[in-house]
């Protein structure tokens, strides 16, 4: 018994140790107010929640490693709420999320379809097209790549398990985001073989539906054991990028084997 309450007298201990930056009674942090004019881009990421302005910390975690101011900005189909938005941001993270209507790329749904979020279809269609309209760098991560995809002409699989026969693979892991747990094989010469320094890396994976035909202008850059894609890229333009994984996962929380594709994207935000 004595042994136990040794034990958890510890813990309090420790406890109490690491909560010790908490404020105590009475005082305020102290404000470090920067001297010089700050070059860090801000980079607006596309909330992915219409009952909130949020996104998931692991893109807010992930630009902010970079080196990136993250900004999210609330669903909107109003275009000039989005116009004055894209005037003050460096470049656009597209998240994760809900199915895409089929209606965008001319197919009836599916029973094998998903959740679908009609204002956020109609947010990110018009925020990815005015985006890359002004020429600002944009990156579409998972549901972000394929509404990329579609913007442009592309189609997708609604449900890759019914309507891709030979995909053989688990794209829906039940392993946490920080870890990969299939491969890809990315295309030499490709811009994310040089973000990556790699041809071939394990990816984490979250998704049912991918992309079918890729938009014209577009060239799919990697591809998972089953054919299944898992990049694209904008011809002749290196500021546009759809990856089918979440390289914000293992980024967030301190790997550095995707950081890569964040740094090019502040990068090119700091250059505007
Ligand atoms: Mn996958």
């Amino acid at each position: 018994m004595k042994r136990i309450y040794t034990l958890l007298l510890t813990l309090l201990v420790i406890t109490l140790a690491t909560a010790s930056s908490c404020a105590q009674i009475g005082s305020k942090p102290e404000i470090n107010i920067p001297k010089e004019p700050v070059d860090k881009p801000i980079i607006g990421v596309s909330a992915s929640s219409n009952t909130s302005a949020s996104a998931p910390l692991t893109y807010i975690k992930a630009i902010k490693r970079a080196g990136g101011v993250p900004l999210v900005i609330p669903m909107t189909t109003c275009e000039e709420q989005i116009s004055a938005v894209l005037a003050v941001v460096d470049a656009i993270v597209m998240t994760g999320g809900e199915d895409v209507c089929p209606l965008y790329y001319g197919e009836e749904p599916l029973r094998a379809q998903g959740e679908i979020v009609p204002e956020r279809d109609e947010f990110d269609y018009k925020l990815i097209r005015m985006a890359i309209d002004k020429d600002l760098p944009l990156l579409g991560i998972c549901r972000g790549e394929q509404v990329l995809n579609v913007a442009f002409g592309g189609t997708l699989y609604q449900d890759i398990p019914s309507q891709k026969k030979d995909s053989f693979i688990k794209h829906s892991q039940k392993a946490p985001r920080e870890y990969g747990t299939h491969s890809i094989t990315i295309e030499k010469g490709s811009l994310l073989e040089q973000l990556l320094g790699t041809n071939k890396t394990n990816v984490n994976s979250f998704h049912h539906q991918a992309v079918k035909d890729v938009a014209p202008g577009f060239k799919a850059t990697a591809f998972a054991a089953d054919g299944v894609i898992e990049a694209i890229e904008m011809v002749g333009n290196n500021k546009v990028l759809g990856v089918q994984f979440h390289p914000e996962g293992p980024t967030s929380v301190g790997d550095d084997e995707f950081l890569g594709i964040f740094t090019h994207f502040i990068e090119l935000a700091k250059k505007r």
